[in-house]
């Protein structure tokens, strides 16, 4: 019998922990790693392979790049997003696209509240008048405050779910906008299911965790902008381009809404013209979000986890089409 086979082909320059190759040989799984750029890179190395593997964001599994891989029944995406590969063009040609969001949630939804309490306490402008010597209880921005506010959730997957779990000593009320989440499961967990326009018409606080898919990209656009509290916050976490940075910018800079609190922007790292990095009211890290001192190790666990799944054609714990008609033959149970 042949050995089930999987192609890790995208590595963002980390190593393999000895101990995935131990499990991956006591699964007799063919183990094959090879970072890959080029399409003849991918061919070579992944064209019979069962899964192919990317760690992180890689672009290689563009749509006629997929095509290439014959054998393969699943691709798995170490991490939660899935916009670096065309899950579209996957699905339609049976391919499961499975993730691992499980392994960074936690830190994520950590990050987002640490974002919104930065922004609405204004720390960073505090800390940064004391490095340039200034102690002062004064400053530009607006006075605000969390208790007793309402903040709006748009998506409501892993992260989301999380940021509102660990809010829930602050006295807020939760918002949430999912188009794809049963309202029943949203009223269940205390919030309370809403449109888009409401969301944003009704919220101090709004908060990305929606993938970044054609119906997402510019969703946070002047118009939607311009039906938000002029005292209202927005924290992204999410992906950048969900957010139309120039109409971000122009509405901060005049004050259309309070501030902003970004993990993710449109150009990685920003382009040094960027306006709405330099603004007061804006504080912007570098896509660390996930990061913590245990996220690598559970970022390898869970993607060993789940191809020791897929290698019994077991369906994956995390996919992000559920309805493929799988290569395979299995279904989302
Ligand atoms: P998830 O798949 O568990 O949840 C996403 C939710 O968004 C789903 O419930 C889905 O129904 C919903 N959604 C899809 N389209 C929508 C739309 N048009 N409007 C509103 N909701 C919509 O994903 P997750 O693990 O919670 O992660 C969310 C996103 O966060 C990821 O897609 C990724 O882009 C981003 N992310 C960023 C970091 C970081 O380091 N900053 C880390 C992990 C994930």
């Amino acid at each position: 019998m042949t050995k089930f086979k999987v192609s890790l082909v995208a590595l963002e320059n980390h190593d393999v922990p000895k101990w995935v190759y131990n499990e991956m040989s006591k699964n007799k799984i063919s183990f094959l790693v090879n970072e890959c750029s080029t399409k003849s890179e991918l061919t070579t190395n992944a064209f019979d392979a069962d899964v192919v593997w990317l760690f992180g964001g890689s672009k290689i599994l563009k749509k006629i790049n997929l095509s290439l891989l014959k054998n393969c029944g699943a691709i798995l995406r170490t991490g939660s997003g899935t916009d670096n590969l065309n899950v579209d063009e996957a699905t339609r040609l049976g391919i499961i696209v499975a993730n691992t969001p499980e392994a960074i949630s936690h830190n994520v939804a950590e990050h987002t509240i640490g974002l919104l309490l930065a922004i609405v306490r204004k720390i960073s402008v505090h800390d940064r008048k004391n490095r340039e010597g200034i102690w002062s209880d004064r400053d530009e921005l607006p006075n605000l405050h969390i208790h007793g506010n309402k903040i709006g959730l748009i998506g409501f997957g892993h992260i989301s779910k999380l940021v509102m779990y660990k809010l829930k000593g602050f006295d807020l009320s939760f918002l949430v906008h999912d188009p794809y989440v049963n309202n029943q499961i949203i009223t269940d967990t205390g919030a309370i299911p809403v449109t888009l326009n409401k969301l944003l018409r009704e919220s101090d606080f709004v908060s990305l965790h929606c993938p970044l898919t054609k119906s997402t990209k510019s969703m946070i656009n002047k118009e939607k902008i311009s039906i938000m509290k002029k005292d209202s916050i927005i924290i992204n976490t999410s992906r950048g381009e969900v957010i139309n940075e120039d109409h971000l910018f122009s509405a901060l800079k005049r004050g259309d809404i309070a501030g902003a609190g970004l993990d993710v922007l449109v150009d990685e790292p920003p382009r040094k013209n960027n306006k709405l990095i330099k603004l007061n009211n804006v504080i912007v890290t570098s896509h660390i979000a996930a990061h913590s001192d245990d996220f690598l190790y559970n970022f390898w666990k869970y993607s060993v986890d789940t191809i020791i799944d897929l290698s019994k054609k077991r369906w994956p714990k995390s996919c992000v089409n559920p309805n493929v008609k799988s290569r395979w033959g299995i279904n989302y149970i």
